[in-house]
């Protein structure tokens, strides 16, 4: 039915559908009625199954025409092929469209929800509904009571179309006994089969105890080793052989003193009560392979990624006890995966860097779709401390719950120190190795704000070096950037260490004099400028330069906002004094 032309099929599924109405048609005809049980239906059904909705009007047609057949072939009252033939495609139709519109295409015994769907629509809705054709027909065409025509058409196409269906439907979709691939596989599925045979038959053989429940047993461990397929075979089993012993007056039923249609009517019900249990365990079951094998998959690629990365994985529960560590943890932090197991991750973090961890822990448990990062120091094995980065998520059930986070934790010593070392360039000054202008104002802040304790005066001096265009113009740029190297390395050489020295324009410096006043400022600086102007600075061989520098100084007040950039305009406006009092001097603020 699948993978041909759909004519072909049509075809196919016509003269499937011949074989079956006839054989029905054939078996009830001396009783002069409805047929007890209807599998022909689900010939049907699984071609709409299986065909596009668009195309559904092929299976339909065929089966139109091979239903007028057969009953006009066999049936005693040809008359009546047309209302017959019509209600049997309309039932098939109205369960095929439940289905679709329940979004089950092709496969209506993959979970518990479309097996229950598939009892409701092709079990009760689909046949009451055909029903009150079928059995006007049958009641105008065999004189029996329209309600008793009803019943047995109900009971009959339900129960066939439930019974019927997955025997016809799951070879179509790759699952079927005959498959089994090994023959270990093969024998099971024959024993059990066997044991439902056996049992069946002993319980519908004797007609002493009502002993209906017992087929169950093994039609549930047929379902629960071989699956759908098993228990589609197993009941079906159970149904041919209670139906055939019940028709040869023996077995349980046999004990119901009642006329023959209601007790096989009974034995229907009892039959399609075995499907309903079966079927939706065996979905169930299915359900959970399926799961089980995405679980596989996912395992092992997991485990590929985890046999390739320096990667840690960690799988925390909410208080951030450590519940499985991979075996990357050896290697990475020197710790073994086992000894890890219980404690909790945040005693193996740094103490200052423990706060923002356990912030991060919290707010990722409140996020259940978010990765969030966290970089911090923590001790290795052996003491230790190194840098890491962890990217955290938390772990959802799927009951809604959160069962704590996975954590992956990577190394990140080698990255910190080239941030740390391109944290250091930037605020350097490439010609003279001294910091750059923002890095002046950054270290200069970082100082300020550091200080505990009381607060001693901190002075700026601004240093510019005189007439130096002069020395470029003389001896050319490479001279001049030499000497400024050179005043560079005397104003790093001569102040103390806590004290700041940038390049904080072309060829002026900024001191922060750090703990030193006014006063101390200017013993300090006066040496400088004696020293800048003594220096000799060899330009080529044989021949050297001297210059002076001009010096400001202003007391930088810690405290208002804005303190730091006062203080440097100070500075200059007493720099620019300097300038204008001769150069080579100093100049203190006003
Ligand atoms: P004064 O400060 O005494 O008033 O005179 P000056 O000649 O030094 O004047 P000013 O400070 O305005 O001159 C700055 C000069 O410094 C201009 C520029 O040619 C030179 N200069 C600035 N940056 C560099 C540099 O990176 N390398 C060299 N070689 N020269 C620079
Ligand atoms: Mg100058
Ligand atoms: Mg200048």
């Amino acid at each position: 039915m699948v993978g041909r032309a759909p004519w072909v099929s049509g075809l196919i599924t016509g003269l499937a559908y011949f074989v079956f109405a006839a054989a029905a048609i054939l078996a009830t005809r001396l009783s002069g009625g409805l047929a007890l049980m209807w599998i022909a239906n689900a010939v049907l059904l699984t071609a709409f199954l299986l065909t596009p909705h668009r195309l559904w009007i092929i299976p339909a047609v065929g089966t139109f025409i091979a239903s007028l057949a057969a009953s006009i072939t066999v049936s005693p009252v040809p008359e009546a092929a047309f209302f017959f033939a019509s209600a049997n495609v309309a039932e098939a139709w109205i369960v095929a469209e439940i289905l679709r519109h329940s979004n089950i295409r092709r496969d209506p015994f993959d979970s518990a929800r479309a097996v229950f769907i598939f009892i409701v629509s092709a079990g009760i809705i689909g046949p009451a509904i055909s029903g009150f054709i079928g059995a006007a027909t049958a009641s105008a065409a065999f004189g029996r009571s329209f309600v008793g025509s009803w019943l047995d058409w109900f009971a009959g196409h339900g129960l066939g179309t439930i019974m019927a269906t997955p025997l016809i439907l799951l070879p179509f979709l790759g699952d079927s006994l005959l498959r089994k691939q090994t023959t270990a596989a093969k024998v099971r599925a024959a024993g059990l089969l066997l044991l439902v045979t056996v049992t069946a038959l002993g319980v519908f053989s004797q007609n002493d105890y009502p002993l209906l429940f017992l087929p169950l047993l093994p039609v549930l461990m047929a379902t629960f080793v071989l699956g759908r397929s098993g228990a589609a075979a197993s009941v079906a089993i159970v149904a041919v052989i209670a139906g055939v012993q019940t028709a040869l007056n023996s077995g349980p039923l046999s004990l119901m003193h009642t006329e023959d249609a209601v007790r096989f009517q009974f034995l229907q019900f009892y039959i399609a009560f075995q499907f309903a249990i079966a079927l939706p365990v065996a979905a169930i079951l299915r359900q959970r392979d399926t799961l089980t094998e995405h679980i596989q998959d996912h395992a092992a690629a997991l485990q590929l990624l985890l046999d390739n990365t320096s990667d840690v994985l960690l799988n925390l529960d909410i208080e951030g006890r450590i519940r499985l560590a991979s075996e990357s943890v050896r290697e990475v932090a020197g710790y073994e995966p086992e000894e890890l197991i219980g404690k909790n991750a945040l005693s193996l973090v740094d103490g200052p860097w423990v706060e923002r961890v356990r912030a991060v822990h919290l707010e990722a448990l409140e996020e259940p779709n978010k990765t969030f990062t966290v970089e911090y120091r923590a001790r290795r094995a052996n003491g230790e401390l190194a840098w890491f980065e962890t990217r955290t998520r938390v772990i959802r059930r799927a009951d809604g719950t959160t069962a704590g986070v996975v954590s992956a934790i990577r190394e990140v010593g080698h990255r910190k120190s080239i941030e740390e070392r391109l944290m250091e360039a930037a605020q350097t000054d490439a010609l003279t190795s001294v910091l750059n202008r923002r890095g002046f104002l950054q270290k200069l802040n970082i100082a300020l704000t550091d200080k505990v304790g009381p607060v001693k005066p901190t002075t700026i001096a601004m240093v510019d070096i005189d007439f130096f265009k002069r020395i470029n113009d003389q001896y050319g740029h490479a001279a001049g950037d030499l000497a400024l190297s050179r005043v560079a390395s005397i104003l790093k050489a001569e102040v103390r260490v806590g004290d700041i020295v940038g390049r904080i324009g072309g060829e002026e410096f900024a001191i922060a004099l750090v703990e030193a006043d006014l006063n101390d400022a200017a013993t300090v600086c006066e040496r400088l400028r004696a020293e800048i102007e003594q220096n000799h600075i060899p330009i080529a061989p044989g021949k050297s330069i001297q210059l002076t520098a001009s010096f400001g100084l202003a007391a930088l007040v810690p405290g208002p906002a804005g303190a730091i950039e006062a203080a440097l305009e100070n500075a200059d406006s007493a720099l620019y004094a300097a300038k204008h009092n001769g150069r080579n001097c100093l100049q203190i603020a006003a």
